[in-house]
């Protein structure tokens, strides 16, 4: 979500003035009705109060908000495919389905011409925006937080609600029973690179990611399940501390990440991790460097595959270990933010 107020101004302006120019430069989220538009929607105009600006359709969708049925916000202004405007509708009736492979056959939709047509159109592939809008309303809970986590322990989850379905479809059922059940608190994040999530207990955190990092489901099912917690809504002193280390991270101003960590894993993904953290800022190792170092060699394929199994973005910086041929590698929040990572890390240490 865009947070800058001139910024806000600017485009609010735009959308009332319906400014062509601004087409795909951002799409507002409306509050009151749930939709997302592009700036030249012709809808009568929301109060800026109701108003949230994001820079792409999928953080719009990872914010929750549905594509606007007048402006499509997911069709070019003045080419809409019929696939493309039959999937975003067939995703609109059942927001939670995980399309497969035969979902498209069951449609005669050509999978790959479907995944073709979106990529083209939205920089995100049909099964990505699926992905998106279902996360999207899954995570709408975590959005608002603290607003409503003090009738929620005492309620329970209420269960007519379909967002807080979703979300307990991820983040697990909530305790029938506080005493006997760890709880965890999860909230959201968000960064210049885009919305993260953050799970925490009161003084650790567990897990931080990146809200459209492919995997994060099963992610947090593990952690519910190593940890037998529950997770709900809400804040805790670690996700305050991290919060406010991400700030200065992105600013360039931090110097040591402070906030207790507790990583979830085997004894030599352990290794691993803490061999991540020693890597300084504005530096890169390789895979089989890592092995090296925990005088393993051979264990590079091992090292790689912990690498990847850290659930601590930034923070373990799993982004700092580089293919050996200097190529830069896959990255589980994907492989532009790594670079951003890289490169903001690099001029951190040149201005010191
Ligand atoms: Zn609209």
């Amino acid at each position: 979500m865009i947070d800058n107020q001139e910024r806000k101004a600017e485009y609010y302006k735009a959308l009332v003035e319906k400014k062509s120019e601004y087409e795909g430069v951002f799409y507002v989220g409306v509050t009151s009705t749930g939709v997302f538009c592009r700036p030249t929607c012709p809808a009568r105009k929301p109060k800026y109060t109701n108003c949230e600006f994001y820079e792409t359709a999928q953080q719009a969708l990872l914010a929750s908000f549905r594509p606007c049925q007048r402006c499509r916000p997911l069709s070019h202004p003045n080419q809409v495919s019929d696939i493309v405007r039959f999937l975003v509708e067939a995703v609109e009736q059942n927001p939670e389905k995980r399309w497969k492979g035969h979902d498209f056959r069951a449609l005669s939709i050509d999978e790959s011409t479907a995944r073709r047509q979106f990529k083209k159109r939205f920089g995100m592939t049909f099964v990505e925006y699926a992905r998106s809008r279902r996360m999207g309303l899954a995570l709408k809970s975590i959005r608002s937080g603290e607003k409503i986590i003090n009738t929620q322990l005492a309620s329970g989850y209420d269960s007519s609600s379909g967002f807080r379905d979703a979300f307990s479809r991820i983040m697990g059922a909530p305790p029938t029973r506080l005493d006997d059940s760890r709880i965890l608190k999860a909230a959201w994040l968000d960064t210049m690179l885009g919305p993260m999530v953050a799970i925490a207990d009161e003084s650790e955190l567990y897990l931080l990611e990146f809200v459209d990092r492919r995997g994060l489901e099963s992610e947090v099912a593990r952690l519910r399940k190593r940890m037998k917690a529950a997770i709900i809504p809400g804040q805790t002193v670690a996700i305050q501390s991290i919060e406010r280390e991400l700030t200065q991270y992105f600013e360039g101003t931090l110097t040591e990440w402070k906030t207790p960590l507790h990583p979830i894993g085997s004894p030599f993904q352990q290794s691993v991790w803490d061999q991540l953290r020693q890597i300084p800022p504005g530096e890169t190792r390789s895979y089989a460097d890592i092995a090296l170092a925990l005088g393993k060699p051979t264990a590079y394929r091992a090292v790689a595959q912990a690498n990847g199994a850290n659930q601590l973005a930034i923070v373990i910086p799993c982004h700092r270990v580089i293919n050996s041929s200097g190529a830069l590698g896959g990255y589980g929040g994907g492989s532009a933010r790594k670079e951003w990572f890289l490169n903001h890390e690099k001029r951190g240490v040149s201005n010191k």
